[in-house]
């Protein structure tokens, strides 16, 4: 039985040694900055390479370096040109994928900035780069590849002494003695306050980073989110998009009434944001916005966004949920068309069912004399089952818990709270 235990966890630092050789095999330990264009309308995507450089940090795990959560609309890929060998790949979603479902996405074309953070290939390496979509049932479809041309990459160096005169002031919040490459880096970002809110920023900040950990799982995760802020100022104060606001230039570009709705708040000012938390190590980042007007968003490794009010512990969390874990909204009631999708095709956000590929999903938490669907009636509170209603629809999509922070903002049901730990775990291996 030993002998058999001790084979075993040789061959899991086998595993593990190959795994770390792979990522000192192809890359140095530093990060790549991507900014491209996501552009197109329904069914037509063009990625474009518009700039790319050395950063400081790769912030993620050097072990996971290929990404099997299979969460994200789009999957970005990085392929060993001359083996054909997969050495890097991370899932993302965007503003564009939203847009998409907007009525005007139909006839025009949209333009979004998009940033995507890799580990920055060796000098001789031949490396291609490859942008996937999803295609009708949901499996990816690469749509173009690239060769990466390493004289195009602008080096850390250069850009640090001139773009970059001063490094950002950071605060650390939430601090766990681990190394990045062994924790997961969250950046809060503050939005839209002056220097003349710098007291209440500073509150806003520690109050953001302090709901960040109350909540489970976060709260028993939190040896492992390391949480720190960047001190930065806007020249006006507020947060602008509301029809009253006399915010004008709203800081990084951050507004409410994003696609119509009130209370989205977002930006497309991608690169202008990626130019704050590049220096510093960031695996996922939330915008600490200085309005007390209810709002917030949140897309797949994109970031997320949060006024500050009595609500914001509940919305940060959710929107976070959002950001980080991929996890779709389990409630079904929605004032705007973003995330729509076929009843005939099983959705790939971990916490909604069309019931196409449920043995996927959630079945082995659920008791064997559960109905599917599951009434929601008391005999089933508190109990993982199949519930009819989630992702914006009444019908045909499934959730698996009467409440969930995904749909009323109550304590995580089992389903996202196991997503969630699976991701955190995947940053710190
Ligand atoms: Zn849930």
């Amino acid at each position: 039985m030993n002998r058999i235990k001790n084979a075993f966890l040789i061959c899991l630092t086998i595993l593990s040694f190959t795994s770390y050789g792979q990522y000192d095999k192809y890359f140095e330990n530093k990060g790549l900055r991507i900014d491209y264009t996501h552009s197109g309308r329904v069914g037509i995507d063009y990625f474009t390479i518009e700039n790319m450089k050395e950063i400081p940090f790769y912030a993620g795990s050097k072990k996971n370096l290929i990404d099997n959560t299979n969460n994200g609309a789009y999957l970005v890929s990085l392929y060993e040109k001359n083996s054909q060998n997969l050495i890097f790949s991370k899932g993302v979603s965007s503003l564009f994928n939203e847009w998409l479902s907007m009525e005007e996405a139909k006839r025009m074309c949209g333009n979004f900035e998009e940033v995507i953070i890799v580990p920055c290939p060796k000098k001789d390496m031949a490396i291609e780069i490859a942008f996937s979509k999803r295609d009708s049932l949901n499996n990816w479809k690469e749509v173009i590849r690239y060769d990466i041309d390493p004289n195009e990459i602008r080096p850390f160096e250069t850009f640090i002494k001139k773009a970059k005169p001063s490094l950002p002031h950071v605060i650390t919040l939430n601090n766990t003695g681990r190394t990045i490459d062994k924790r997961v880096d969250l950046v809060l970002v503050p939005v839209g306050y002056t220097i003349q809110d710098n007291e209440k920023m500073q509150r806003d900040l520690q109050a953001m980073a302090e709901f960040m950990i109350s909540e489970e799982p976060f709260f028993s995760l939190k040896d492992l989110i390391e949480i720190t802020a960047i001190e930065r100022y806007s020249l006006e104060s507020g947060i602008g998009g509301l029809k009253d606001s006399k915010v004008k230039n709203s800081d990084l570009g951050v507004q409410y009434n994003t696609f119509d709705s009130q209370r989205y708040l977002m930006t497309r000012n991608l690169w202008d944001l990626y130019d704050v938390v590049d220096m510093v190590a960031c695996d996922a980042m939330i915008l600490v916005c200085n309005s007390d007007t209810y709002g917030g968003g949140g897309i797949y490794n994109y970031y997320a966004t949060c006024y500050m009010g009595n609500k914001s512990k509940e919305v940060i969390v959710h929107e976070f949920a959002h950001s980080f874990a991929g996890l779709a909204d389990e409630y079904s009631d929605n004032d705007s068309e973003a995330g729509v999708t076929s009843i005939e095709v099983e959705p790939y956000e971990k916490n909604i069912t069309t019931l196409v590929y449920f043995s996927k999903k959630w079945g082995d938490l659920l008791d064997t004399n559960t109905p599917i669907p599951t009434p929601a009636i008391k005999e089933y509170e508190n109990k993982v089952g199949v519930f009819e209603g989630a992702s914006y629809q009444s019908k045909g999509f499934y959730r698996p818990y009467q409440h969930c922070m995904m749909r009323d903002l109550t304590p995580f049901c089992p389903v996202c709270t196991r997503s969630i730990i699976d991701i955190v775990n995947r940053y710190c291996e």
